[in-house]
């Protein structure tokens, strides 16, 4: 049975590069009927917080990862937070101090600083020197009436270790580029390198897909996979993520971290199907997946070796895309937040409400990009709107007033608000007074709704119904900014 996990360590928000590793990790579960595992690698104190954890597991909830064990689900090989198993590390560690497989080293740190800036300079090499290994037990004693604090060092064996990664090939690493390193620091904790290697033996895991950027950690983990006589996993080192300059993606670039696109009005299922594009490519090149789709089509094989490049435009792009496929409906859920956010809908909106605001969704449908264009777009339907000068300036003549009041009148006789209608009485209008439409249909629009962009004109008056569209009206002909100036009001050419 395939067992594969991810393993954040929760240090900050989840960046969209580990997003990625997790994705790819459940895929390749869900892929081959085996069990995806989220572990907490919390073992870094000062560096952890819980606040960061908790946001992780909703951020990957929201991306609409599950986990078959981990935080929240429990499971047989739990705990799955590593400060819950800090006795398993010590307890394998004092084995392999006993079989002769790892040594106690006192050696303080500014011992080792100074002996690996001369071994530098002397050998170019800057590894542990292993001074410790066979300390007598007078030295032993003698460094504890001191009082220092041992950590435990593996015993690395002068050999060259292969990794054979399912992704890069086989890599090789030479014996003497790995040193005798930490598995328990003095403090009692495990490194990092220790616990991730028995807590991968001890759940089980078959297949470590992780980051390019351990690919350097993996001999040392190879070792100590041999040291618990356990069945080496197989590896796969994605290739990381870079920023447009092909540098490391980082805050420079815009957004990192899945947060960050939740809070920008991302769809969950736009920036999965676009994480599983980075470093992946379908055989066809499909680019849009429904999460079906993409574990029937998913290999490691396909993983590429070469850094993928994280594209804002194109990611906006396909989310715009979701957008337009989504029901308005559902739209209408995900936003409701952000316009109560932004006082354009009430705390506890009315039937009628919702009912309108789906409405205007399905009428600006298309043009959203993000869940964020949406109080944009549609926010001046859903309360006054408020009158830029420069606007009125620019598209109000002295006669705009006596066209919007003749309008005003045209609609009150209305019977039926229906867009069609309203265009053929407004056109007729104009036809019979001679009006140019710029005369006629900029400044009805700014009246209606503070802007000149927006949907149909008849469209949206229509949305408004008859009441809202005359209440607008009769307060831009009352307002005395357009009555004002001495030669008509505003926008009078001089
Ligand atoms: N906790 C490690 C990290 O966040 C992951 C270790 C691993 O996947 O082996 O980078």
């Amino acid at each position: 049975m395939v067992r594969v996990r991810f393993a954040p360590s929760p240090t900050g928000y989840l960046h969209v590069g580990n997003a990625r590793t997790a994705l790819f990790n459940y895929v390749f579960a869900r892929k081959n009927s085996g069990q995806f595992i989220l572990r907490i690698e919390d073992t870094d104190q000062e560096r952890s917080a819980v606040k960061y954890e908790q946001a992780i597991i909703e951020d990957l909830r929201w991306l609409g990862l599950d986990w078959d064990e981990g935080p929240e689900v429990g499971g047989n090989y739990g705990p799955y937070r590593q400060t819950e198993r800090l006795h398993l590390y010590q307890e394998l560690a004092e084995k392999f101090l006993q079989a002769g497989l790892a040594y106690r080293c006192y050696c303080t740190r500014e011992e080792l600083e100074g002996r690996k800036q001369q071994a530098l300079q002397e050998k170019g090499m800057a590894g542990y020197d292993g001074r410790c290994r066979y300390l007598t037990q007078a030295q032993v004693a003698a460094f504890h009436h001191e009082g220092r604090k041992p950590v435990v060092r593996f015993q690395v064996p002068a050999e060259s270790i292969e990794v054979n990664d399912l992704i890069r090939g086989k890599v090789v690493f030479a014996g003497e580029t790995i040193s005798d390193f930490v598995i328990i620091k003095s403090d009692g904790l495990p490194t990092f390198h220790f616990a991730v290697v028995v807590d991968d033996f001890l759940m089980g895991i078959t297949h470590v897909i992780r980051g390019e950027d351990h690919l350097s950690n993996t001999p040392k983990h190879i070792l100590l996979f041999r040291a618990l006589k356990a069945r080496l996993p197989f590896f796969a080192h994605m290739s990381m993520t870079l920023g447009p300059d092909r540098t490391r993606l980082s805050k420079r670039h815009g957004a990192t971290s899945i947060r960050a696109f939740r809070q920008a009005g991302y769809l969950p299922e736009a920036l999965f199907n676009y994480l599983a594009l980075l470093g992946w490519a379908s055989p066809d090149g499909q680019e849009i997946f429904t999460r079906e789709e993409l574990v029937r089509e998913f290999s490691l094989e396909r993983c590429s070796k070469t850094a993928a490049i994280f594209d804002h435009n194109k990611l906006l792009w396909m989310n715009g895309l979701y957008m337009r496929k989504t029901s308005p409906e559902r739209l209408l859920q995900l936003s409701l937040p952000l316009l109560q956010a932004q006082s354009l809908a009430p705390q506890e909106p009315t039937a009628e409400f919702l009912a309108k605001t789906k409405q205007l969704i399905a009428l600006e449908q298309e043009k959203f990009k993000t869940l964020s264009d949406i109080p944009e777009r549609i926010g001046f339907f859903l309360k006054t709107p408020v009158y830029d000068s420069k606007l009125i300036e620019k598209y109000f003549t002295p006669q705009t007033r006596e066209i919007l009041a003749e309008i005003e009148v045209i609609l009150a006789d209305q019977e039926s608000f229906e867009h069609h209608k309203l265009e053929e009485a407004i056109r007729t209008l104009c036809q019979e007074k001679a009006y140019k439409p710029a005369q006629v249909f900029h400044p009805l629009r700014i009246a209606l709704s503070g802007t000149t962009k927006g949907p149909g004109l008849f469209e949206m008056m229509e949305i408004l119904g008859k009441e809202e569209t005359i209440g607008r009206l009769q307060a831009v002909i009352k307002n005395e900014t357009f009555r004002s100036g001495k030669d008509g009001g505003p926008g009078t050419p001089p």
